[in-house]
């Protein structure tokens, strides 16, 4: 339901759940985060309120200066922890807004390649396929690339990977996504409102684009794989 990225220059998982509040207005049944601290992946997640996931971090903190985060609102799989975002696939993990509409058929193709699922969620097949593309030899952003090329439905996707500390792919196809300048630092957001303490500063993908994300660049491309340029607004949101 919300979506939030951050490349900081500063510990993110405060940062994440202060940007995930600002989307609870939304709606949502569970919430988490995943960041990367020593090149490695990790996550925490809780059903019910965001303050479940603040305790959470209290008695079992996640450390790292790159992360993404998720405020769910179930589609497909009961509103439980195994359900809940980021979804984590050896070296992927992803967060998703929307409905993978063709998740049965990926799932099923995944399975004949020996491949299974632990949850119910359409959002687990995203990460699957792409840690699958990872091990045909697929770098991080072509293994994005390779998986969004799979996806049918409407998605916003943020993609953070294992040993990837200075990247995030982000990716919008019927729900709406804002890459955010910071200095020295980027953000991912759902919703501009959600990047407002952070940045004024906000490009929004436009339906079909994919964002490559570091903290010192943007490259996006176009439902073609064509680099296109998007504008960079200066919005106005009380922060
Ligand atoms: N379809 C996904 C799920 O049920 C994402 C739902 C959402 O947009 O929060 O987990």
């Amino acid at each position: 339901c919300g979506i939030v990225g951050v490349l900081g220059e500063h510990e993110v998982a405060p940062i994440l759940v202060e940007a995930l509040k600002r989307l609870e207005y939304r709606g949502y049944d569970s919430a988490g985060i995943a960041t990367i601290e020593n090149g490695q992946l990790d996550r925490r997640r809780a059903v019910g309120k965001l303050v479940n996931l603040s305790d959470l971090l209290v008695h079992d903190p996640l450390a790292g200066k790159a992360g993404i985060g998720h405020t769910r609102w179930a589609t497909h799989g009961a509103p439980n922890v195994a359900n809940a975002h980021p979804h984590r696939a050896g070296r992927v993990a992803v967060v998703h807004n929307g409905i993978i509409e063709n998740y049965r058929e990926l799932r099923s193709d995944l399975a004949a390649k020996g491949i299974g699922h632990e949850t119910d969620t359409d959002t687990e097949t995203v990460a699957l396929l792409a840690d699958h593309f990872l091990g045909q030899g697929h770098d991080p952003i072509s293994a994005a690339r390779a998986t969004i090329a799979r996806l049918e439905g409407a998605y916003a996707l943020c993609f953070l990977f294992d040993g990837e500390p200075d990247l995030l792919v982000a990716a919008r196809k019927g729900s709406p996504l804002a890459i955010g300048h910071g200095t020295g630092e980027m953000y991912v957001g759902s919703d501009a409102i959600a990047l407002a303490p952070m940045t004024d500063r906000v490009t929004y993908l436009e339906e079909g684009d994919m964002a490559v994300v570091t903290r010192s660049s943007l490259l996006i491309t176009d439902e073609n794989g064509a680099p296109v340029s998007r504008e960079v607004r200066t919005i106005e949101i009380d922060s």
